[in-house]
Formats: structure tokens, sequence, C-alpha cells
């Protein structure tokens, strides 16, 4: 008796678990390709701009998405709004002038100020320190044998195996340029010319002076001012005679007598993005979440030239729409979930991971009751350099970081999905470091388990070439309907996602 009453307990809550999830197959359904594509035609659209976060094109957007989110029927999901903003900062010029003696320098044609590092002020200059390449190296320290305290520094952007290069041959290595100009404010340089090697075949447009953009005010009680000049400006400069770039390497480091005056007037401009979000109201569990993300920002447009950001990240936008709908039917049917799911849309993802870090710092509810972030970057292509038993693939990345739950989940839900669970990327130390490069990583650093889906990088990524009409709508819709039954697994599983790893995966 005692026995048959075990087995028929077993039975009756197989068949519960059966029911539970052909509810999910059945709402699965009703995303479908047509859905898809008709969504990402209009996200993806010329009249979205490309969606550059903190412009019109972006507000545009930002506005669609809530309006689905209301025709849903979802609430707001920050109180009693659908979006949440945030502070977004842009430095412009508003004039700068470089004069030597009496001589007036050209801006754009000769010199040209670095915005991040402007300081408004008027620089009287008597003497420049002249330091080569400036570079801090064990073997070869540039300031070795110069004071540099207060003074101001000359440096050459070109490195030394690069200095005879054509300058068609060498673009500037940001980075590195950021590196020398870093060194000179280390040993102490009160401001810094940058003799840039390519300074006439940059593309400058005079009329739009402005920097780039960024979310946190830096404190400027230690910045400095950067210029960048041509060589021939840095040969006035010095008082020396230059035939061309590569003259440079000739000029003796040292002490440098000139009379410069450069006066710099910018000013901070302050702009707003926002993330959009929407909430299902859970039952049971409602004071528990789960939320899907997906960024809806892209390269916004430069010149004329649309970047549509159709596979990055409109795929994913929609992808979260629609599982917003479907989700919104099944509770109008009764088959709501039991907890709560925030349905997310995040910008300045391609700025930096923006949206997302401001809700992990401003979270619209607590960080602890969220059960799993899942983030859908980019779902509806096929990565070129693809090798596996089938097309029909999605790469999962970060399931095992923070729980041991969420990998047998996975390939539970997986088993009649029909996709191939590629976890090759799921490695942190990946060289391609693709766990560090979407929003999900803001959840795992604050403890949130996570899973990022993904397609890889195509040649269109990063170009205006990321067009609806590459978009594989058959094989996104597998996607979407595999993260969907994820999502409806977490929203209705009596626990929430144990929380039983260390989060031990580095810094970004
Ligand atoms: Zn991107």
């Amino acid at each position: 008796m005692k026995k048959i009453f075990i087995i028929s307990v077993f039975f009756i809550s197989t068949l519960a678990i059966a029911q539970k999830n052909k509810d999910a197959a059945k709402f699965a359904q009703t995303i479908t390709q047509k859905d898809l594509k008709d969504q990402l035609t209009i996200v993806a659209s010329a009249e979205m701009e490309g969606r550059e976060t903190a412009t019109p094109g972006q507000k545009r957007a930002a506005a669609y998405i809530e309006s689905q989110f209301k025709e849903f029927g979802l609430l707001p999901g920050n109180g009693s709004s659908y979006q949440q903003l945030y502070p977004v900062f842009q430095d412009e010029l508003k004039s700068a002038m470089l004069d030597l003696y009496n001589l007036k320098f050209a801006y754009d044609k000769d010199f040209a100020i670095n915005l991040s590092n402007a300081v408004n002020g008027t620089f009287n200059v008597n003497e420049v320190v002249f330091v080569g390449y400036g570079n801090t190296d064990k073997e070869k320290d540039d300031y070795k044998n110069v004071n540099v305290k207060g003074k101001w520094v000359m440096l050459l952007e070109a490195n030394a195996a690069d200095i005879d290069k054509d300058e068609n041959s060498t673009m500037s290595n940001q980075r590195a340029v950021f590196a020398k100009i870093n060194a000179a404010t280390k040993n102490g340089a009160a401001g810094v010319i940058v003799v840039s090697k390519s300074f006439l075949k940059i593309n400058r447009q005079p009329a739009q002076r402005k920097g780039n953009m960024y979310m946190k005010k830096q404190t400027t009680e230690n910045a400095v001012p950067v210029i960048s000049v041509s060589y021939q400006a840095a040969a006035s400069i010095l008082t020396r005679f230059l035939n061309n770039y590569s003259d440079l390497k000739n000029i003796a480091p040292g002490n440098y007598a000139t009379n410069i005056k450069l006066t710099i007037d910018k000013t901070t401009n302050n702009l707003e993005s926002s993330n959009v979000i929407g909430l299902l109201e859970g039952t049971d569990k409602k004071d528990e979440y789960i939320i899907l993300t997906g960024h809806y920002d892209h390269l916004g447009k430069r010149d004329s030239v649309i970047y549509f950001g159709a596979d990055d990240d409109g795929s994913g936008t929609v992808s979260v729409i629609e599982m917003a709908q479907a989700f919104a039917e099944a509770k109008k049917k009764g088959k709501g979930p039991r907890r709560s799911i925030l349905f997310m849309t995040v910008s300045g993802e391609e700025k930096g991971l923006w949206g997302s870090e401001y809700y992990t710092t401003h979270p619209t509810v607590p960080l602890n009751k969220i059960s799993v972030n899942l983030n859908t970057d980019m779902v509806g292509r096929i990565d070129p350099l693809y090798k596996g038993d089938s097309m029909n693939y999605v790469y999962a990345i970060g399931e095992d970081k923070l729980s041991t739950e969420l990998m047998k989940i996975t390939d539970s839900i997986n088993k009649s999905a029909n996709l191939e669970i590629d976890r090759r990327f799921n490695d942190p130390k990946d060289p391609n470091r693709f766990y560090y490069r979407s929003d999900h990583y803001n959840f795992a650093k604050n403890g949130v388990p996570i899973i990022f889906y993904f397609d890889g990088v195509h040649k269109d990524y990063h170009r205006p070439t990321d067009t609806v009409e590459k978009i594989n709508f058959d094989l996104m819709e597998k996607r979407v309907h595999l993260i969907f039954n994820t999502a409806w697994v977490m929203a209705n599983r009596n626990e929430m996602i144990k929380r039983d790893l260390p989060l031990n995966v580095g810094t970004r």
C-alpha cells in the first residue's frame, strides 16, 4: 500500500510537471518568426537612427518599447514609470586658441584639444620638456634624466618602431597614447603636448567638437590639459626645422624655451538615457523575481551612415518584447508565473554596460530577490566560424559561475528544443572575454546567477551592414523558445536558483 501510494504521488507530480511543460510550450508557440521579424523591422529601422545612447534615436526606441509593454498590460517596472532614467555627460568645446609669440595656430589644422583631458583656462607656457617617445619601460625610461614636475611635456604619439613608417600605415594605438599621457601626468607634468603622426589624416569635424559621452563625472582636480599638434606646429614650438614627422627622432630630449599661450573653453552638456522596464506580477511568489534583459542601444550614425544593429542587439530587444507578450498572454489565460518577471531593455551597453550598471546600483527590486538574469545579446545570426553538429546552436555563457543548477536546467529543457547548447566561450579566460562583454556581467558581479545567450561575432558585427534582412528568423525563433522555456521554469520552480558557488570571475 505504502509503495503504491508513493508511486501514485510520483505519477501525479510527473503529470503536473508534464502539464506545466505543455503550458510553457503552448505559450512559447505564440512567439513566431513573423512576430520577431515585424518587431525587429521597427526596432532596427532607419527611423531609430542606430539607437545611440542619449540621442533622439535611442529615445524613440525607448518610447516604442514602452508602448509595447503597456499594450501587453505590463506594470511600470520603476515605480510609476516604465523608464529608469540615468545621467550621461558629454563635453563640448566652445573655443580653443593656441598662440606662439604672435603666431596663431589653427584649430583642427595645427592643433586639437583632447576633450576628455581638457581643463578650462588660459595657460602661458615658457618652456616645454621634450621627452621623445615618452615611454616608461624598464629598459628605456624617457623620464629618467629629466625633471618634468610642473612643466609642459611634449611627446611623440608614434613609437620607435613606427616613426619612419608611412602615416597611412600606422593607426595610432589609443591605449598606448593614453598610457604615455598618464606617464607624463604621473611624473608631475602641468600639461601634455602630443605630437600626432596622423594629425591631418584624422577626419575631424570642426562643426562637431564634442567629446565622448561618459556616465560618471571624473574629478578634474588632478586633470591637466592635453593637446595634439601636427609635427609642423611642434617644429615651431621647439624652434627647430623638421621636414617630416620622422625628423622628430633627431630632436634631443630636454628643455626648450618657447612662448605659448593656450586658452580652452569647454562646457559639459547634461544628457540622459534610460532603461525600459516592464513588470509582470507573479502569484504566490511575487516578491521574488527573474529578470530578462537585452540592450536596445547601438552605435547610432556616423555622418549620415546608420548602424542599424539588427542583430546587436535589436535581436535581444525584440526577444524580450516577444517574451513579455507571451508571458502576459499566459497570465491572461490563468497560467501566469509564480514569481514576478521584470522585462528590461537597457541602453548604454555599447558605451560600457552603463544601463545595467545603473540598474544594479539603483535596483528597483532587491538584487537578492532576483533568482536569475537571462540576458539575450545577439541571437539572430550564425557565427561564420561555427563548427558544430548542426547550425541549430546557441552559445551559452556564464551558467556555472554562481550556481551548480543552471547548466542542468538548461540541458533538461533543451532535450525537446533541438538546439545545440554550445559552451565553448563559457570560460571567462577565453581570449574573447565574452563573459565580460554584455549586461549580465553587472548582475553576476552583484551575485545574481546569469545565463548569457549569444550567436557569436560575424562580419557585420558593429558595422552599418548589421541589418534585418540578414537575420535568420527560423533559428532565432528556436533560440527565443529555449530562453522562454527556461524563463518559464525559473519563474515557476519551488526554489530560487541556489547561489552555491563563490563569485570568482575576475574583473572586466
Ligand atoms: Zn555591440
